[in-house]
């Protein structure tokens, strides 16, 4: 609990934001307007903007420390699947899939994969197919 004291306190600097690289897991603080950082330790480039996945058969990475949103109607299939701060299934989403905020299924998404998240809410009519099921705090990897 002191830690997670310490975090909320950290977080309400409004210059800057804590963010986990999705490379190697450091802990880091970016500018909050930055859409793009390079992490000061593996030195690979981190996307802070939201993605909005519009167009089924997306081939880019899904990587983000803000958020992710698949529309309705779009079947989006890819290995693993990164986001910071949560991410919302409306259309179809396979892939394995890791956030540190909450994983929320639409009435008409479905989400097939393993899943990392703070919280899961699944809409009634949403379908989640899991074969491993992590809720709860994130902790930095690596
Ligand atoms: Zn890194």
């Amino acid at each position: 609990m002191v830690r997670a004291v310490a975090f909320s306190v950290e977080q309400n600097d409004p210059d800057q934001r804590w963010i986990g690289c999705y490379h190697c897991g450091e802990r880091l603080k970016a500018p909050a307007i930055a859409r793009s950082f390079g992490c000061p330790k593996c030195h690979r480039g981190i996307s802070l903007d939201d993605i909005t996945v519009q167009d089924s058969g997306w081939s880019g990475m899904l990587n983000t420390c803000g958020r992710i949103f698949i529309r309705p109607r779009v079947r989006t299939i890819t290995r693993n699947v990164h986001a910071g701060d949560g991410i919302e299934v409306l259309g179809v989403l396979e892939a394995n899939v890791r956030s540190g905020g909450p994983v929320v299924v639409g009435a008409h998404g479905r989400l097939k994969g393993s899943v990392q998240a703070t919280s899961l809410w699944i809409d009634p009519g949403g379908t989640l197919e899991c074969p491993m099921l992590r809720i709860g705090p994130t902790r930095p990897s690596g």
